[in-house]
């Protein structure tokens, strides 16, 4: 990249003369890449596009459970004239395999990592040997605040999306929903019936609202959560379990969108992250219960609030513990804006010029003009 001047200004020097000051932006040279399988490559782009724009070089690894579209990206790079080494992709696991030896890799200067938190403390461990400097987007434990004012039509629907879309497996997905008491049964009867009602297809089918989960695995992993939740005495208002086709779709990892109630904030069912179609509701009764509810887990990805009441949608964006807070909405996202959590969800923020500070290095450079 041309190295592109900040604004520059003079300074009075302690011999009474002036210097002037500017800072020139530079790349930071190799960046690392991980990245997890859900959204494969919609998140890889929100990476490799500002680290390339910034005149670095990128080394990917995408999930050993989604390797195909990162590998026609390279394919597409490649046919686009992209300079031999500028876009680099490497295949493989985490611990012990591919990612862990990029991240450890002495020619590498920056990481920039999604996935999970645990993950991330690893990652960090890893950077911390050649003091690599990281961009972490992590897990979240999302919570959907509803209040009575609120135009219920919406908050349902917007919740359907929120808790079931792509399974579930959107790391913005909320899996906490907190709804004032005056309208807490009603709102939960309603997204109970819509989570039955979510149609079943084949995958390929964009009708589908239901689809797999990413495999057998995290089926199990998911499936465990709703078993765990019935210990922990939940309700199950819907679903909580493995949907029956009598086709081919019975060897699909599917399961049942799911609507849990009765449980305290200190459930596990509510402080761990699930990753899959499953929401739990319970009742406040005032607004300052429920930015404490919100709050109350290690993570701090997004929140999404329902209101008619301006004051507190506004209040809500300084209370909650969220980088991301949606307002009568969910997941509506300008690229320029800041995207990314705080507490257990990540360090730092892509988007737009946010991008830019960690794709790129600042030199300050100081000329006596005496
Ligand atoms: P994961 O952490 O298991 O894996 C992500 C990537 O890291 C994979 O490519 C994996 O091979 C690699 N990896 C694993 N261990 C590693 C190690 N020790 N060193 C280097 N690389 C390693 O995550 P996942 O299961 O693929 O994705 C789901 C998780 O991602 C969820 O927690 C979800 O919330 C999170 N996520 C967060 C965001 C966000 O923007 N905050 C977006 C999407 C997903």
């Amino acid at each position: 990249m041309a190295t592109a001047p900040t604004e520059s200004f003079t300074t009075v020097t302690p011999t009474g003369g002036r210097a002037l000051n500017y800072a020139v932006r530079k790349p930071v040279g190799v960046v690392a890449v991980v990245v997890p399988w859900n959204l494969p490559l919609l998140l890889l782009t929100w990476k490799v596009a500002p680290a390339l724009a910034c005149g670095n070089a990128v080394v990917v690894k995408p999930s050993e459970e989604t390797p195909a579209s990162a590998t026609l990206l390279a394919e597409v790079m490649a046919a686009a004239g992209v300079p031999d080494g500028v876009f680099n992709l490497v295949h493989g696991f985490g611990p012990g395999s591919a990612g862990e030896f990029l991240t450890r890799h002495p020619g590498v200067d920056a990481i920039t990592f999604t996935g999970e938190s645990a993950t991330g403390s690893a990652i960090m461990r890893a950077a911390a040997d050649g003091v690599k400097a990281v961009s972490f987007e992590l897990g979240g434990k999302n919570a959907g605040l509803v209040f009575a004012d609120a135009d219920l039509d919406a908050a349902v629907a917007g919740s359907v999306r929120s808790s079931f879309t792509n399974g579930g497996q959107v790391c913005l997905c909320t899996e906490r929903i907190y709804v004032q008491r005056p309208v807490f049964e009603e709102f939960t009867a309603r997204l109970a019936k819509r989570a039955d009602e979510l149609a079943y297809g084949w995958p390929a089918d964009e009708a589908t609202a239901n689809m797999p989960l990413i495999s057998a695995g995290h089926r199990a992993k998911v499936l465990g959560h709703y078993d765990l939740a019935r210990t922990e005495g939940a309700e199950v208002r819907a679903g909580g379990g493995v949907p029956r086709f009598g086709d081919a779709r019975d060897g699909g990892s599917y399961v049942q969108p799911t609507v849990l109630a009765g449980l305290g904030p200190d459930a596990r069912t509510n402080r761990e992250e699930i990753f899959g179609p499953v929401v739990h509701v319970a009742p406040f009764d005032d607004e300052d219960e429920a930015y404490a509810l919100a709050n109350g887990t290690e993570y701090g990805l997004a929140a999404t609030v329902w209101t008619r009441d301006v004051g507190r949608a506004h209040r809500a964006g300084v209370r909650l513990d969220a980088g991301i807070v949606w307002v009568n909405t969910w997941f509506l996202r300008d690229l320029r804006t800041p995207f990314g959590g705080v507490k257990a969800s990540g360090i730092g923020r892509e988007g737009g010029v946010h991008s830019l500070d960690f794709y790129s290095e600042l030199t300050n450079v100081c000329v006596d003009l005496s």
